[in-house]
C-alpha cells in the first residue's frame, strides 16, 4: 500500500534529500556527542532528537506528518510523561511510512532559538506538522497527554493530509466495481498485490484506522466503502458484509473478523496475507528493560562522593549555574517582553544585581543589564539575549564552573537546574535580610513570583507555585525574616508533594527540611517546628560567608 518514497518526490531531488537527511542524522549524533547531553529519548524509541539546527530542515523536508514533543529536561511533568510518550512513539512505528516523531529539549542553550521561534510557553508541548509543512505556522497543538487521544488525533490529521496517491482515505464511489478499482490502483502506480475492502459506517473511523493498522503490510492496499451495497458491485452478497480482500485479477474473498475493531479487521487481513506468504515489516525491536544509568564520569563521581560525605552546604557553583541558566536560557526563551512581563524581568535582574555570589565581572554584568533594562520599554527574548551578550563583551569569564555541585544528581535528568533555582531563591531571601537592607521586604518573593509566572519553563512547577502563592498569601509577607520563612515553608510543601515521586533522586530524598539530624533545635519535643531556630539555621546555611567554593576553578577572583 505504501509506495516507495521515490514515487512521491521529483526524481532529481531524491539524492539531495537523502543526503540532507543523512547530514541531519549525523549533525544530531555529533551534537549529542559533543555536548554530552543526556536525552530522554533515542532512536530505539522511534524518536529523533532535534535541535535549533535540525528541526526546521526535518519539518520541511520529511515528506510525512511530524509529531514533535518540546520538553524541558528539568520539568517534572516532562519526565513523568516520558514513558507514555515512548509508548506512543513505539505505537507510531507502525505508521513510520507516514509519520516521524521528534523531541526537542528547550532546556539546552542551543535550542533557545527554536523553542522561542515556535513559541513554546509550556512543556511538554506536542505539535503536529503536516507532510507539506513549508516553515510557515507553529504546527497544531495536541492538547492531550492521553496516548489513545494523541493517536486518534494523529490518525485524523494523517487521513486529512496524506497524499491520496499514497493512501486512499476517501471512500470508493457508489458505482465502483472490481475492475475500476483495480485500474485505479494500477493507475496510481500502487505496487500492492491485494486490495482490502472495509465497510466504514457513517460516523465511524474503522476504515481509516484499518488503513493505518495495515501500513506495515506492503502487500495490501485498503479501500473504504461507506455503503454496504457497494459490496454487490464486487460480486459479494451485500447483506452483513464488512470486510473482503481481492487480488489484482479480481478474485475476491469475504473475510470475517472477531470484533468490529480496526485491530480485528487488520488481524483478519494479516491472517489471509500470512496464508499467501506475505509478511509485515519487522516491528520495532523491544528494548531491553531500561538499565538505570548512573554517573560514570570520574569527576562527577568525585563531586558526588564529596557532597554526600560533607555536612550540608550551599555551593557557589550551583548559584552560578542557576544565574547562568536564567540569563542564557530561561529568560531569552520569552517572546515579546513588555508591561508586567518587563516589570518582572527588571525585578529579577534587580534582585540579582543587589545580591549575588558572582565575581566582579558578574557584578558588572548584572549592573549593566539592570541599567539597560530601565531604558527599554519592550524587548524580545532574542533582544534580551543580545543585551546579555553585549554586556558580557569585554568582561572576563563570569560563569566558570559549568557544573552542578550540591545539586548534582546520581542519575541523568535528576536534580540540576530546579535544585539550583531553589538554592538561589533561598540564598536571595537570606541575603536580603542582612544589614544594610538594600531591598524592600517582599522584593525577593515578588521577583521570584514574577519570574515563575512569566518565565519559568517548568509549567507544572509554575502552576503549583502560583497556586501556593495565592493560598499561602505571599502578598502578606511584611518583613525580611517572614520572607525567608515563607519560601522555606513553600519549598517544604513542594517537597511533601514530591516525596516518593519518580522524579526524586533516591540519594537526595524529599524531606521536611532541615532534617532532624542537621538541625535538632529546629523541632520541639512534639516534632513541631521551632521557627526561630529554623530561621537561624537558614540564615546560617544560606549566608554568603558560608558558601562553599568546592567544584569551582581554583583561580577565582571575587
Ligand atoms: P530541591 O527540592 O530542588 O531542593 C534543592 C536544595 O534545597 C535541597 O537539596 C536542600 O539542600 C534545600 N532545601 C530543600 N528543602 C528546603 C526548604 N524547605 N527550605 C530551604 N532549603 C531547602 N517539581 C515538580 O515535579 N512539581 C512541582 O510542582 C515543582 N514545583 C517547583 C517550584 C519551584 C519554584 C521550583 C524552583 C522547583 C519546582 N519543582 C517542581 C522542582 C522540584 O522542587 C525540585 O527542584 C526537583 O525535584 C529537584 O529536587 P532536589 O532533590 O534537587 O531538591
Amino acid at each position: 500500500m505504501i509506495r516507495p518514497l521515490k514515487l512521491l518526490l521529483p526524481f532529481a531531488t531524491l539524492p539531495a534529500i537523502i543526503w540532507l537527511l543523512l547530514l541531519l542524522a549525523n549533525a544530531n549524533a555529533k551534537a549529542n556527542a559533543l555536548t554530552g547531553e543526556a536525552s530522554l529519548y533515542n532512536e530505539a524509541d522511534n524518536v529523533i532528537n532535534a535541535d535549533t539546527e535540525t528541526l526546521l530542515p526535518y519539518l520541511r523536508t520529511t515528506p510525512k506528518g511530524k509529531l514533535v514533543q518540546f520538553i524541558n529536561i528539568f520539568c517534572g511533568d516532562c519526565r513523568r510523561f516520558a514513558p507514555t510518550f515512548k509508548d506512543v512513539a513505539r505505537e507510531l512505528y507502525k505508521w513510520r511510512s507516514v509519520i516521524s516523531v521528534y523531541a526537542v529539549d528547550c532546556a539546552q542553550e542551543r535550542n533557545v532559538k527554536i523553542c522561542r521561534d515556535f513559541q513554546i510557553l509550556h512543556t511538554p508541548t506536542l505539535r503536529y506538522f503536516p507532510p507539506a509543512y513549508s516553515g510557515n505556522g507553529l504546527g497544531i497543538n495536541i492538547q492531550t497527554t492521553m496516548p489513545e487521544e494523541i493517536i486518534d488525533l494523529l490518525a485524523g490529521y494523517l487521513a486529512r493530509d496524506t497524499d491520496t496517491a499514497l493512501l486512499h482515505f476517501e471512500p470508493l464511489r457508489p458505482d465502483s466495481t472490481a475492475n475500476a478499482t483495480i485500474a485505479e490502483h494500477r493507475g496510481h502506480g500502487h505496487s500492492e498485490d491485494y486490495i482490502a475492502l472495509v465497510l466504514q459506517p457513517r460516523g465511524s473511523n474503522i476504515g481509516r484506522d484499518t488503513i493505518l493498522e495495515l501500513l506495515p503490510y506492503p502487500a495490501v492496499a485498503v479501500r473504504i466503502l461507506d455503503d454496504v451495497q457497494i459490496f454487490a458491485n464486487f460480486g459479494l452478497a451485500a447483506h452483513d458484509q464488512k470486510l473482503a480482500i481481492m487480488d489484482l485479477a479480481g478474485n475476491i474473498l469475504a473475510l470475517k473478523a472477531l470484533q468490529e475493531t480496526s485491530q480485528a479487521y487488520a488481524a483478519s487481513i494479516a491472517e489471509f496475507l500470512a496464508q499467501m506468504g506475505r509478511t509485515p515489516w519487522p516491528p520495532l525491536p523491544t528494548t531491553r528493560a531500561p538499565k538505570i544509568s548512573t554517573i560514570r564520569n570520574k569527576e562527577k563521581l568525585s563531586i558526588l562522593a564529596t557532597v554526600m560525605r560533607e555536612a550540608p552546604r550551599v555551593y557557589r557553583a550551583d548559584l552560578e549555574q542557576s544565574i547562568d541558566t536564567l540569563l542564557h536560557i530561561e529568560l531569552p526563551k520569552a517572546g515579546l517582553i513588555e508591561g508586567n512581563n518587563l516589570t518582572d524581568l527588571r525585578n529579577i535582574i534587580s534582585v540579582l544585581r543587589h545580591n549575588n555570589p558572582l565575581n566582579k565581572d558578574g557584578q558588572l554584568l548584572l549592573t549593566g543589564l539592570h541599567d539597560s533594562l530601565l531604558t527599554i520599554d519592550r524587548l524580545t527574548g532574542l533582544e534580551f539575549m543580545e543585551l546579555v551578550k553585549s554586556q558580557e563583551k569585554g568582561l572576563g569569564n563570569v560563569f566558570k564552573a559549568h557544573r552542578y555541585v550540591g545539586c548534582i544528581g546520581t542519575r541523568p535528568f535528576l536534580r540540576g537546574f530546579t535544585c539550583s533555582l531553589w538554592t538561589l531563591f533561598h540564598y536571595l531571601t537570606v541575603a536580603a535580610a542582612k544589614q544594610p537592607h538594600n531591598l524592600e521586604p517582599g522584593s525577593v518573593l515578588d521577583a521570584v513570583h514574577g519570574f515563575v509566572k512569566h518565565f519559568f519553563g517548568c509549567t507544572d512547577c509554575a502552576q503549583h507555585f502560583l497556586a501556593m502563592a495565592e493560598h499561602n498569601h505571599i502578598e502578606l509577607v511584611a518583613d525580611h525574616d517572614a520572607e525567608i520563612l515563607w519560601l522555606w515553608e513553600a519549598h517544604n510543601e513542594v517537597n511533601s508533594r514530591l516525596a516518593g515521586d519518580t522524579t526524586e533522586d533516591p540519594e537526595f530524598p524529599k524531606i521536611q527540611y532541615p532534617s532532624e539530624m542537621d538541625c535538632h533545635a529546629c523541632r520541639n519535643e512534639n516534632a513541631e517546628w521551632n521557627r526561630i531556630e529554623v530561621l537561624k539555621y537558614l540564615k546560617s546555611i544560606y549566608d554568603t560567608k558560608n558558601l562553599s567554593s568546592y567544584g569551582l576553578p581554583t583561580a577565582w577572583v571575587f
